[in-house]
């Protein structure tokens, strides 16, 4: 861990400074800190921290993470190789290429410790709040612990997530005007219900929500509401438990008691990933909902897909290099976000819905190229 002054020490300047350390933020430090670059690593958050998350991670993603010479399997993941799809009463039993579930507050702490092993230093509960460009270096303003300094780095990478407010929403962020909102859970025992190496999704009338075990063997729940079923239902722990009511699956015990963690409006596009010596990154830069559980995947070949061009513009900055990281990050998610879209936009009709199941329960190969889509390697090269 690194000391107040001295992260704001006058006049160091940084190579890359990171401002979101989740899993795209935590990637790309670890790739900038093994290119040799004196990386800073910086999140609001005090870790192990939660997030509104999954917590499944594809096989994209699994491979993207053992790429990087991260033991993902030492940290007691639970492998996952089914899909279980409920909706009013039905279930559909899917199989996919294999995947691994873990909790972000495992998952995330061990990706910072990588980085940081790699060379990075890492400031939790570090709050960027304000950035500015110069031709020479970037300044971000912080604060820590109620103390404001400011920073100066050659790069700075922006993976703040959905909640992320360093760069202001008017900078062509749009939010799509029907988005659902997330939420997520554990309950911190087994579910008898629930089998370990198993995604249940279960689909309501107002959204839809997946259970899979982790690490711990504790049920871990995230779902993607419509904006009012929380408060509608009086709580997020009822809204979760009426959207598995109405799928059919068993309601687990401990719902409204559990601690949720939220995210906001989910489907989103930001229009302009970069500014001078500044690119944006992982959720940040846009994201739909969660359906097919790719987020991770994408945050992960995001920051790996970026080290050449940080490469060069922390050894000498061209306006170009935003503008092509623009073009590459759209080649690399684009057609992904869009297919996952035309998804979740069908799954609100329940009458399609239900037809789908229907015709998975007897057929369950129908969805196998939907499936092979979801996990075929990112170009990240
Ligand atoms: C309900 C739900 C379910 C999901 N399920 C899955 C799943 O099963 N599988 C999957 O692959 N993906 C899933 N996702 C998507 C996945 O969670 C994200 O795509 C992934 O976490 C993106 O990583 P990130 O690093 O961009 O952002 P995050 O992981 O959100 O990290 C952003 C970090 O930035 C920090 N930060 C924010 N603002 C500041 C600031 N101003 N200064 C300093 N730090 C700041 C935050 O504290 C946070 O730690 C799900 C998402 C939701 C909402």
């Amino acid at each position: 861990m690194i000391c107040f002054s001295e992260a704001g020490n006058v006049g160091r300047v940084w190579d890359v400074l990171v401002v979101g350390a989740g899993v795209a933020g935590a990637m790309a430090a670890h790739g900038a800190a093994r290119r040799g670059f004196s990386v800073l690593l910086i999140d609001k958050a005090a870790f192990p921290r939660g997030k509104a998350c999954g917590c499944c991670l594809n096989q994209a993603a699994v491979n993207l993470l053992e790429e990087a010479q991260f033991k993902i399997r030492d940290l007691g993941a639970t492998p996952i190789d089914r899909f279980y799809l409920a909706c009013g009463g039905t279930t559909a039993k899917i199989p996919i290429p294999s995947g691994l579930a873990i909790s972000r507050e495992v998952l995330d702490m061990a990706l910072i410790n990588h980085a940081q092993k790699a060379g990075a230093i890492f400031m939790p509960r570090t709050t960027a709040q304000a950035t500015a460009g110069f031709s020479t270096h970037r300044e971000v303003s912080i604060v820590l612990d109620g103390n404001a300094t400011s920073l100066r780095a050659k790069i700075v990478l922006v993976a703040d997530g959905l909640g992320g407010r360093l760069l202001r929403d008017d900078d062509g962020l749009e939010i799509a005007a029907n988005s659902r909102v997330g939420i997520a859970g554990t309950l911190d025992y087994p579910a008898n219900d629930y089998a370990p190496g198993i995604i249940y999704m279960a689909c309501g009338k107002r959204g839809y929500a997946g259970l899979v075990t982790v690490e711990n063997q504790s049920l871990h729940i995230a779902a993607a509401l419509d904006v009012h079923a929380a408060r509608d239902a009086a709580g997020a722990g009822n809204a979760v438990a009426e959207i598995i009511c109405d799928s059919g699956l068993p309601v687990p015990e401990g719902l409204t008691t559990c601690r949720w963690h939220g995210a906001p409006a989910l489907t989103r596009h930001r229009s302009t990933l970069f500014e001078k010596r500044l690119f944006v990154l992982g959720d940040s830069a846009g994201y739909v909902e969660p359906f097919s559980g790719e987020g991770m995947a994408w945050a992960l070949a995001g920051a790996k897909r970026i080290l050449p061009l940080v490469e060069q513009a922390v050894r000498a900055w061209r306006d170009e290099l935003g503008p092509q990281w623009q073009k590459q990050f759209r080649e690399l998610v684009g057609s992904r976000q869009r297919i996952c879209r035309a998804v979740t936009m069908s799954l609100r009709n329940r009458a399609i819905t239900r037809l789908a199941v229907e015709a998975l329960k007897i057929s369950p190969a129908l969805a196998g190229p939907l499936v092979r889509q979801i996990n075929r390697p990112m170009a990240t090269a």
